[in-house]
This record gives structure tokens, sequence and C-alpha cells, in this order.
């Protein structure tokens, strides 16, 4: 999984603690790195932006799907507002039910759902990687040069390691039942037709509205 093999400042600190504790965001230096504030970050808004519309373009072409009202539909539900994890879960295999048929009848049937999603991911995680990750890379370099951090202090820190801390996962848990719930709330009031949503999405999202795809 993409978020879990990424070195971000996070898992730098976990890992090596020390001097990597205080290191901030390469990019906007106003909190700690993780692989969601990478999609979230103020700087990188356009980017991601960018993002979004070349893996939505590529998908669709790469699938002969001629249409730009196709485009621009995939590309505004890509764009939920204030739901920071969206993308983030959607790119690890996340992917909630209204957004599901969201796409679904955007499609309309002119290709599978899983097909499409699993192009529309990988082509996301590339630009992501190309457009996002590798220049914040180089950033993180230099970042790591004016705290001091050699590579023989990368090699030699390390924190004893610790079991994955079970308040951690609980709230990553939490906050992935919460996405279905924000998400149908975002879209549904500035959004056209969504008659077809029939599911509450106040009840029981836990279970029913979350589907690993791919
Ligand atoms: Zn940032």
């Amino acid at each position: 999984m993409i978020s879990r093999s990424l070195p971000t400042g996070k898992l730098l600190a976990q890992r090596h603690g020390g001097k990597f504790s205080n290191l901030n965001c390469s990019i906007c230096n106003t909190c700690q790195e993780t692989y969601e504030h990478l999609w979230n970050c103020p700087l990188n808004k356009e980017n991601i932006d960018c993002v979004i519309e070349f893996a939505v373009w590529d998908t669709n072409e790469q699938l002969f799907i001629n249409s730009s009202d196709i485009d621009n539909t995939v590309i505004s539900l890509l764009k939920p507002v204030d739901i920071p994890n969206f993308l983030p879960d959607l790119v690890r295999g996340i992917a909630i039910s209204p957004f599901v048929e969201a796409i679904r009848t955007t499609l309309n049937d002119a290709v599978g759902f899983n097909k499409y999603i699993h192009l529309l991911r990988n082509n996301l995680k590339n630009y992501f990687r190309k457009n996002i990750w590798l220049p914040r890379c180089k950033d993180q370099i230099k970042l790591e040069k004016r705290h001091g951090i050699s590579k023989r202090y990368k090699r030699e820190q390390f924190v004893a390691s610790s079991l994955p801390n079970k308040e951690e996962k609980l709230a990553k848990h939490k906050s992935i039942c919460g996405l279905a719930t924000l998400w149908f709330e975002s879209l549904i009031g500035n959004y056209y037709n969504y008659d077809w949503i029939k599911c509450d999405p106040s009840s029981d999202h836990d279970r029913h509205r979350l589907q690993p795809t791919g």
C-alpha cells in the first residue's frame, strides 16, 4: 500500500525519533507531514488538482470514453469539499458506496466500476508520485540538511520499535467510518440530482458503506 510504504515525516519521526521529531512538512512547514497531509497540503493544492485532472483524462482515454461531460463529472466527484481523507483513502483502496454509485451512474455501464476505479487509482497514484512525492523528496533532503541530519545519523538513530498504537488505529477507523457521511453531505448540497442515492448516509455506514475495491 502506497501510504504505508512512503517514508513521510510522521513515519520518519516514529522510526528515528531525535531530530526527526521536530521536522514539519517540507513544503508548507505548518504541521507534521503525513500521507494524508500531502494530499491536502495548502501549497500542493494546484498540483493535486492537476493530479486529479490528468488521472481522469488518462483513465477515460485508456478506456475509450470520449466525453468531456464524463471527464468533468468524475473530476468534480473527486473533489468533495472538506473531506481531507477522501482522496488518500480512495488511492489506498477504500471507496465509499455513494461514490461508487455516482461513478456507476456517470459511466452508465460504459465500463464496469471495478475496472474503471482500478485504472483511475493507478493513474492517481502515478501522478501523485511524479507531481507530489518526487518533488517533495528533493525538498525533504534540503530540510534534513538544514536540521543537521546526515545519512549516518539516519542509519544509526532509531527508536525502539513499538507495536502500532491502538488509539491511533481506532481513530483511523473512526475517520474512515465518518467518510461516507461527510462525502454525501458535501456533495448533496452543491451537486445536481442525487435522488438515485437511495441509502441513508447517517445509518450503518460502518459495515455497508465502505467497499474496499481492487
Ligand atoms: Zn504541507
